[in-house]
C-alpha cells in the first residue's frame, strides 16, 4: 500500500456476510458461509456501532468517509439497519467531515420504501446486471435457478422512479463476453448508466473442485467447498483473456466515438489515470500497489480484500478490542499490499504496457509467462490488447487534458478519421467485419432488448 493508510483506505461491509438471495453460479463468495458455521449472519448493533465509530476515526478530520455495504445481500438485513446505518454516521461524523453512503445490490428486494430511503439520503447505488435478459440470465439466478432480470429490471425502476443515483456492476464472463456492444448499448441507451464498472469473472479453481464448479454446484452455498484463491484450472464461465480484451475494445470503439465524458467507464477512467501519470487510480487490479480495500465481515472480522476473506488474511477483529486503523496499517496489510508489485514476473516488468496494467489483480496470477516464470495473470493477453489499443486515445486525451482543455475532443478525431473511411472497411475494433455493420453502425439490430 503507497501513501498514508488513513488517507486512501477504504471498507466494505458485509452486513449478511455471504447470505444472499440469489445463487448466481459464478458466485465465489457465497460458500464463505462455512467460515462462519454457527452464525445467523446479521450485523449486530454493537459491531455496527464499532464499525462506524472507527471508520470516522481512522480517517482525516477533512476526509470523505465512504460508508459502505455489500454482500451477500445487505438489503436482506432490512431499512431499518440501514436508517440506523444513516444515523451512526451522523453521530459519529467529524464537523468537517463529509459522508458518503453506497450500496451494492442485486436489486431483486428494492420497492418503493427503499427508493424513497435511498434517495432521501442520497446513496449510490452498485446494482449488479449483467446486460439484456439473455446474457443476464445465463449465471445471475435464485436459489431454485429462476432467471432475475425482471426482478432486477424492477429494482432498477425503483431507483430511477425515486432518482436514487446508481452504477452498474457487470460481470464479464463466458455469456456475454462476445457481445460487448450490445451490453454496453443495452447499459447506455436501455437504462441510461452513466456510470459503469466491469469485472471480469475468473473462477480460479483446483482441478478437485472443477468438475462440481463446472456443472453449476449443484449443492447449497454452504454446502460446497470453501472457495479459496488456488488451482489453476477455471469454471467454464470465466472469461479468457483474448475475450476480455475483445470485449474492452468492442466497448471502446463505441464509447471514443459518441460518451467521452458523458459516460463513465470505470476501466477507461483508470486507463486515463494511467497515460496522465497519476498514482491514485480508480481500479486497484491496475495500481502498482493494493491493499487499500478491506472487507469487513458480520461479525467484525476485517480481510485484506474482499477477494480474500480467507482465514490466512484475516487482520483481526474491530469488536474485539483491535482497531481498525492498527489493523490497516499492520505489517501483514503492508506486505499484502506491496506484495502486489513485488511479485510482478520479468515478463511484466518487461512489458510495454506495465505502468498501465501492473499485472493486475494477484488473485488471478496463476499462468505462466512464455519463458516459463510462474505467476502471470489469467487475463494477459487480454490486458496487452487493451490497452495496446487505447494508447493512441489515451495519449490524444491525456495531451488535452494537460492542455487544459476537454477529452471530448477525443470524438471529433474519431468523427474525422471515420470520414475517411470507407463503409465497407474493416471495423476498427478488430472484429473482423465490415465498419458499417459494426461500428459504424448508430444501433446493434441484433441486440436483444428488455422491453417485455
Ligand atoms: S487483491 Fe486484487 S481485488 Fe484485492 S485490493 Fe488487491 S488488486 Fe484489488
Ligand atoms: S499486459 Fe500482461 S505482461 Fe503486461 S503487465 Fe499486464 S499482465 Fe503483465
Amino acid at each position: 500500500m503507497s501513501g498514508s493508510a488513513r488517507e486512501v483506505f477504504h471498507v466494505m461491509a458485509k452486513p449478511t456476510g455471504a447470505v444472499c438471495n440469489l445463487d448466481c453460479e459464478y458466485c465465489f463468495f457465497l460458500s464463505k458461509e462455512q467460515l462462519y458455521p454457527d452464525s445467523e449472519f446479521r450485523m449486530s448493533t454493537e459491531v455496527h456501532e464499532t464499525y462506524l465509530q472507527q471508520l470516522f476515526a481512522a480517517h482525516p478530520a477533512d476526509a470523505e468517509v465512504n460508508v459502505s455495504y455489500q454482500g451477500g445481500e445487505p438489503t436482506l438485513m432490512g431499512l431499518e439497519f440501514f436508517a440506523r446505518s444513516v444515523e451512526l454516521a451522523a453521530r459519529y461524523a467529524g464537523p468537517r467531515q463529509t459522508v458518503l453512503h453506497t450500496i451494492q445490490t442485486n436489486g431483486t428486494l428494492l420497492d418503493d420504501e427503499w427508493g424513497a430511503f435511498l434517495a432521501e439520503h442520497r446513496f449510490l447505488v452498485g446494482l449488479s446486471i449483467d446486460g439484456p435478459r439473455e446474457m443476464h440470465d445465463a449465471y445471475r439466478v435464485d436459489k431454485g435457478g429462476k432467471p432475475t432480470f425482471d426482478r432486477v429490471l424492477r429494482g432498477w425502476e425503483v431507483l430511477t422512479r425515486h432518482g436514487v443515483e446508481w452504477n452498474a456492476l457487470t460481470t464479464v464472463n463466458a455469456a456475454n463476453a462476445d457481445h460487448g456492444l450490445a451490453v454496453y448499448r443495452f447499459l447506455r441507451d436501455e437504462l441510461g448508466a452513466g456510470f459503469i464498472q466491469f469485472i471480469p469473472i475468473v473462477e480460479r479453481m483446483t482441478p478437485e473442485m472443477l468438475p462440481m464448479a463446472d456443472a453449476g454446484w449443484g449443492v447449497r452455498a454452504k454446502d460446497r467447498p470453501l472457495y479459496r484463491q488456488s488451482g489453476s484450472a477455471v469454471t467454464h464461465r470465466s472469461v479468457t483473456g483474448a475475450q476480455y480484451g475483445r470485449f474492452l475494445i468492442d466497448v471502446f470503439e463505441e464509447w471514443a466515438r459518441h460518451d467521452v465524458s458523458d459516460v463513465f467507464v470505470q476501466m477507461f477512467d483508470t486507463a486515463l489515470a494511467h497515460w496522465l501519470g497519476m498514482d491514485q487510480v480508480g481500479l486497484c487490479v491496475h495500481a502498482r500497489t493494493c491493499g487499500s480495500a478491506l472487507a469487513l465481515e458480520h461479525n467484525g472480522d476485517l480481510y485484506s480484500c474482499d477477494h480474500y476473506v480467507e482465514p490466512d488474511y484475516l487482520l483481526g477483529n474491530i469488536a474485539a478490542g483491535r482497531m481498525m486503523l492498527d489493523l490497516v496499517d499492520s505489517p501483514a496489510q503492508q506486505a499484502f499490499g506491496t506484495a502486489k508489485f513485488d511479485t510482478l514476473p520479468q515478463y511484466c516488468l518487461e512489458c510495454d504496457v506495465r505502468f498501465a496494467c501492473n499485472g493486475g489483480c494477484p488473485k488471478d496470477r496463476f499462468a505462466t509467462t512464455p519463458d516459463g516464470e510462474p505467476g502471470l495473470h489469467h487475463l494477459c493477453a487480454g490486458y496487452k490488447a487493451f490497452f495496446g489499443h487505447v494508447d493512441a486515445s489515451m495519449r490524444f486525451m491525456a495531451d488535452r487534458l494537460r492542455a487544459g482543455q476537454d477529452a471530448t475532443a477525443l470524438r471529433d478525431w474519431y468523427a474525422a478519421a471515420d470520414a475517411q473511411r470507407g463503409r465497407n472497411d474493416p471495423c476498427t475494433c478488430g472484429s473482423g467485419r465490415k465498419f458499417k455493420k459494426c461500428h459504424g453502425a448508430q444501433a446493434n439490430p441484433a441486440a436483444p432488448t428488455t422491453k417485455t
